[in-house]
């Protein structure tokens, strides 16, 4: 097996490495976000302006909120290209985060990975992690720069829309003076703020808000009232229509308490499978405390998965944060 790069390249590097191949096959996360989505939209667009081969392979469906991203660039056929010069994943550090895909992923001729998580182990062949971006789609943002592809409103929308949603709308630790300059820039290129966050946040199910009401029911604040914490059912889905992808951002209104440091938020997936989210406000690692589950993430977002039952998984969770509390 060739040598893994455990060393970033420059993003000069891999336009080169772009611009000399055919043919690139992208590869998001699971349970797509923002800026996986965003990220691999804008960076799909500008591959194809240069007249490249491009696709991006996912494997599990986009919410809705996201779809008005998605315009023939999102596909699950693993043979879109069958020979792929390049597969890269944006925003995803963990092979894990694309397990169906990952047999393709690596039959890619070079590998590579663009992405923004301090967790990350490099395992492909060119890398560029910063864990100081804000979100994967300002490295992508930059890497267009080098690709000299000129940006339009479409590329913009997708930019914008991955940093808006990793930034929680600029407000989270990770914002930057950059973040909010890419984001002064797109604005030149035609980005209407505004239409973004409509589609984004201003397009919620009445579904939604019933599941979002049953959710906090459950809540349970603990560690002396700085941790948070509460999670969804197949049950509660089943009783409100709600759906998973509906759930995104409520663990949000747990550390907007004032108090919590710490929010946790548990998804039952199946019987004995939960996934977990945590959120930090000012000073808990999170990525630190997911990482004893072998997940991973950022400092004050981070995630893993528990196999146990959703009831277990809220004991070892509660356990887990006071014990870290109280260290
Ligand atoms: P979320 O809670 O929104 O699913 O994820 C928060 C952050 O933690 C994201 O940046 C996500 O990539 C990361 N994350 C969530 N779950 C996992 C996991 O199981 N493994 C790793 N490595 N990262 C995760
Ligand atoms: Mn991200």
């Amino acid at each position: 097996m060739k040598k893994m790069n455990k060393k970033n390249n420059t993003l000069k590097e891999i336009a080169q490495i772009l611009m000399a191949s055919k043919s690139v096959l992208l590869f998001t996360h699971i349970n797509m976000d923002g800026d996986t989505l965003g990220s691999s939209v804008a960076l799909c667009i500008a591959l194809r302006k240069l007249g490249k081969q491009a696709h991006i392979l996912i494997e599990d469906d986009i919410a809705a909120f996201l779809q008005f991203l998605d315009r023939d660039y999102c596909t699950y056929d693993t043979h879109i290209i069958e020979n792929p010069d390049i597969c890269l994943c944006i925003d995803c550090g963990d092979v894990e985060r694309f397990t169906k895909r990952k047999e393709k992923f690596f039959q890619g001729k070079q590998k590579g990975c663009i992405d923004h998580h301090v967790t990350t182990e490099p395992f492909a062949d060119f890398n560029y992690i910063d864990p100081k971006a804000a979100a994967t789609g300002e490295i992508v943002f930059d890497l267009i720069k080098e690709l000299q592809v000129d940006m339009d409103k479409e590329i913009g929308n997708a930019i914008f829309a991955a940093i808006t949603t990793d930034t929680g709308n600029f407000q989270y630790s990770n914002t930057t003076k950059k973040t909010h300059l890419i984001a002064a820039e797109l604005c030149d290129y035609g980005v209407d703020y505004n239409e973004i966050s409509v589609e984004l946040y201003q397009n919620n199910r009445l579904e939604k808000l019933l599941l979002q009401t049953k959710v906090l029911q459950g809540l349970t604040v603990f560690a002396a009232g700085m941790a948070a914490i509460c999670g969804v059912t197949q049950e509660m889905f089943q009783e409100t229509q709600g759906k998973m992808e509906e759930t995104e951002g409520m663990i949000e209104i747990l550390r907007n308490i004032s108090g919590i440091e710490v929010a946790v938020f548990v998804k039952e997936i199946e019987e004995n499978k939960c996934k977990v989210s945590m959120r930090s406000k000012k000073f808990v690692n999170v990525a630190e405390l997911s990482k004893t589950l072998n997940g991973g993430g950022h400092a004050r977002a981070a995630g893993c998965t528990v196999y146990q039952s959703y009831e277990e998984t809220k004991k070892t969770m509660i356990h887990l944060v006071e014990e870290y509390l109280k260290g």
